[in-house]
């Protein structure tokens, strides 16, 4: 499977996701997508977390 390393928009840490959910995954934890959706509640976006 392919991972991608992605850069959280909140926080600016970098997190690894698998390619077929890199679309979804914005945040790399549930307190940055909960701080992103207090701010911005237009998108709907999944957490994703992986070693
Ligand atoms: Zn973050």
């Amino acid at each position: 499977m392919e991972y991608i390393t992605k850069t959280c928009p909140v926080c600016g840490h970098e997190f690894v996701v698998l390619e077929k959910v890199e679309k979804k995954a914005i945040y790399c934890t549930l307190e940055c997508l909960l701080a992103a959706q207090g701010k911005n509640n237009r998108e709907k976006v999944s957490p994703i977390i992986s070693a």
